[in-house]
């Protein structure tokens, strides 16, 4: 399939990464817009939150189960982080496959505008 984190998930691509098994994928933004702004996918292709089936309930629930532990490695426990999914192209999405921005590190404002 021709999707960037498809082929990040399947290494054809390469990413600074942080976390991994067999459901999930966690790795550095390459534009970051915070000190910390990473990106948790599920390996499994998903384009966006609109298509979501009734059984991807349980990788969605694993993927944020994970977030604790993901945000203490990255020292973000204290000060807190965000965590965004941009769904379609007016939301901002650019990359076809469910994503997750863990973004910390700094102040954000809101509404974010
Ligand atoms: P979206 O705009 O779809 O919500 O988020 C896509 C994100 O993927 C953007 O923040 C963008 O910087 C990031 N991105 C795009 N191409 C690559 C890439 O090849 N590698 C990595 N690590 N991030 C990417
Ligand atoms: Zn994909």
């Amino acid at each position: 399939m021709n999707c960037l984190f498809c082929k990040i998930a399947q290494k054809e691509i390469p990413a600074k990464i942080i976390y991994e098994d067999e459901k999930i994928l966690v790795f550095y933004d390459l534009n970051p817009q915070a000190p910390v702004h990473i990106l948790i996918i599920t390996k499994k292709h998903i384009p966006h939150l609109l298509e979501l089936k009734k059984e991807d309930a349980e990788i969605i629930g694993y993927l944020h189960g994970k977030i604790p532990e993901i945000s203490k490695k990255l020292n973000l426990e204290e000060r807190g982080f965000r965590l965004v999914s941009n769904c379609k192209e007016e939301a901002g999405q650019s990359v076809f496959h469910l994503h997750f921005h863990l973004l910390g590190g700094r102040r954000f404002n809101w509404p974010p505008g």
